[in-house]
């Protein structure tokens, strides 16, 4: 059995009081059917660590060199310093406003999981791509170069977010159906690659306008096993009713 794993990215908002707020608000509501956690800003994260005790705590991005000529880039010893263990990776936000790319993307996967940090790997496809019919092959083309060089065990241990760029942030969520199909071909793509219990035992999330009122038909779906949530986690009541659904 897979335990569902909820997470909030609040991108680009929050301070670091709102986000201490937040959190002091959000813990007492936690229970133990799922998982959840919040991704934060890098200058929020320490402040956030501190103050969550059941509530997983991630950060949006990181660079996978150890250290070096890279204005404005926060590395994982850095992360890993104020015991930062999860991380969001290749969000389609950072692929398409901030350069990266499938090969960057897998670089940082695999220096996370080498310094003991989970990361929560995005893949998903354009309208454009959806519309060509050809959402299967760009997925699975995302998923085996974001995992190349990986092991079974590590891609087992790992949680990978499908989102389609089209239901980010525009209220045009994935029917459950559309959402359900692709996850099962992400996880048919590790598969593949890594074979069966590695493939039943990674989680994989949707994520694209999951709000209270559809979580529970995602969760519903076989391979769902949770999601990625933008708009709706940064309200304590919107992300306190979404916790509550999956009771
Ligand atoms: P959204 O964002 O829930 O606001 O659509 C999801 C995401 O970008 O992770």
């Amino acid at each position: 059995m897979r335990k569902p794993i909820i997470v909030g990215n609040w991108k680009m908002n929050k301070t670091i009081a709102e986000a201490v707020d937040f959190i002091t608000a959000i813990e007492p509501v936690l229970h133990d059917n799922a998982d959840f956690g919040v991704a934060t800003s890098f200058l929020a994260l320490n402040e956030s660590i501190k103050h969550a005790n059941k509530l997983i705590v991630a950060a949006e991005n990181c660079h996978f060199a150890e250290s070096g000529a890279y204005t404005g880039e926060v590395s994982i010893p850095m992360l890993k310093e104020i015991g930062l263990k999860w991380c969001i990776v290749g969000h389609s936000e950072r692929r398409q406003m901030f350069g990266d790319t499938d090969e960057t993307v897998n670089k940082k996967v695999k220096a996370l999981i080498a310094n003991g940090i989970t990361p929560i790997m995005c893949c998903g496809e354009s309208l454009e791509t959806f519309e060509a019919g050809k959402t299967e092959e760009w997925v699975r083309g995302q998923i085996k170069a974001g995992l190349d060089g990986l092991d079974a065990e590590q891609v087992a241990n790992m949680v990978i977010a499908y989102e389609p760029i089209w239901a980010i942030g525009t209220g045009k969520s994935a029917t459950k159906e559309i959402a359900e199909n692709t996850c099962k071909i992400v996880r048919d793509e590790v598969c593949r690659n890594f074979g069966k219990d590695a493939a039943d035992r990674v989680r994989i999330q949707y994520g694209g306008s999951v709000k209270p009122e559809n979580i529970a038909d995602y969760m519903a779906m076989e391979d769902i096993d949770g999601a990625l949530i933008g708009g709706a986690s940064l309200k304590v009541d919107s992300f306190t009713a979404i916790i509550n659904a999956v009771k």
